[in-house]
């Protein structure tokens, strides 16, 4: 399916620097990078109840990243998915009586309308389930064929047992493994599997649900994970240098599909170099969730007259790792930070731009640090692990001392995606 409109990504003048980033699975610091390639795989929505300050959160981190690493001269490339076929979006749409597909095609275009009012940089393939079960039936396949599932009635399993490497992601104990599971889609009770953590690969044909056709396997559909997997490995091939989502995709989404690609791509070599995840988002003192009907919407926001770049500066102003609350205090201060920026924009036009400060500089903008030394500072805060917070604060002490130069103002829109002019 199609994405959004790439929003104008300017070039500054040196090349970036390379970010450390912390592996969750390891818990190392390092740079995945290898080869100037940075192939990068974010779990997209199951489209029924986007675009919630979470995921904003979620893909406005990710942005961060890709243009960090476009900064440093790496050749980027993006893959995201829609799960639009599954169980939470099925349930939703019997719900609301409206047809499945509809559901998903409406909320997935106010997630693109979201992501461009956001400057999100758009991925470069952007895959639905629903256009790519040819890709998944034949990577379930060749986890048959690799002795790596089985058959329970006229679904399909992994088997679990096949993988030596399984915990390694997530590094959960078993009880933490099982709640997890039970609470975030699996099917523990299910009888007749190897073990209760054995995730569904293929879901076979069920009277009044969707069904592809899936060649050996029978007519079904896809589970959750695997879709992922073989998304990633179609699309950028492995292994994957990033793959990112929430916090709550760590089990057991990318655990699982980290299990299923190693089938996938056979060898000692890790399929996925680096994960980063996100941290959630909480509104009223508790997680955002549509049961507990405390989602706060970009779209929402956007329709009350909020400025678009206060909330990709609430968003930027929390650690990308970090879990946070939301408050409508947090929003005003955003707003306020945006007009002293603003402010230091219109001193720097009144002063006739940074190129006139450089020959005659005014009285006012002689203490003004050189734009160049202010990017470095953002720059070497954003390879900090993506340290957002200590980058907006950089831009903070450069607006107090006067007029913004021109390069400093390229480079908020360049690596934060805040356009000021
Ligand atoms: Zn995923």
């Amino acid at each position: 399916m199609h994405s959004w409109p790439h929003p104008h990504l300017p070039v500054l003048t040196e090349t970036g620097l390379r970010p450390q980033l912390q592996d969750t699975a390891t818990g190392r610091r390092f740079d995945p990078v290898v080869a100037g390639a940075a192939h990068l795989y974010v779990c997209g929505i199951t489209p029924y109840d986007s675009t919630h300050l979470g995921h904003a959160f979620t893909y406005v981190a990710f942005d961060t990243l890709n243009r960090v690493w476009r900064d440093a001269g790496l050749e980027v490339r993006y893959v995201q998915n829609v799960t639009d076929v599954d169980d939470p979006l099925l349930e939703r749409a019997e719900q609301t009586g409206v047809d499945w597909r509809e559901l998903a095609a409406d909320q997935v275009q106010l997630f693109r309308t979201d992501m461009q009012a956001l400057r999100v940089l758009p991925p470069e393939h952007y895959i639905g389930v629903v256009e790519s079960t040819d890709l998944v039936v034949s990577a379930v396949e060749r986890l048959v064929a690799a002795g790596a599932a089985y058959r329970v009635d006229q679904d399909v399993y992994a088997d679990l047992g096949a993988d030596s490497r399984f915990g390694s992601v997530s590094n959960l104990d078993p009880e933490t493994m099982s709640r997890f599971f039970a609470e975030r889609g699996g099917d523990p009770e299910r009888e007749g599997k190897k073990d209760p953590l054995d995730p569904l690969l293929w879901r076979g044909r069920r009277a009044g649900e969707p069904w592809w056709d899936g060649a050996s396997l029978g007519p079904g559909r896809p589970g959750w994970h695997i879709e992922c997997g073989a998304l990633a490995e179609h699309y950028l091939g492995l292994p994957v240098t990033v793959e990112g989502g929430g916090a709550d995709l760590i089990f057991p989404h990318h655990e699982m599909g980290t299990s299923h690609l190693r089938f996938l791509h056979p060898g000692d070599e890790e399929p996925i170099r680096g994960y980063l995840h996100t941290g959630l988002v909480a509104y009223q003192g508790t997680k955002m969730s549509k049961s507990l009907g405390n989602l706060v919407f970009v779209s929402g926001l956007l329709a009350d007259g909020v400025d678009v770049r206060a909330i990709r500066m609430v968003l930027l102003a929390h650690h990308y790792s970090e879990s946070w609350e939301y408050t409508d205090a947090e929003l005003d201060e955003a707003g306020r930070r945006l007009g002293r920026w603003r402010a230091a924009v219109d001193a720097t036009a009144a002063t006739g731009g940074a190129h006139a400060q450089e020959t005659s500089p005014p009285a006012a903008a002689a203490q003004t640090t050189p734009g160049s030394a202010v990017v470095q500072e953002m720059r070497e805060a954003l390879a900090n692990n993506l340290d957002t917070a200590a980058c907006l604060e950089v831009v903070d002490r450069a607006a107090a001392r006067g007029p913004l130069a021109a390069e400093v103002i390229t480079a908020i829109d360049a690596l934060l995606g805040i356009e000021l002019t």
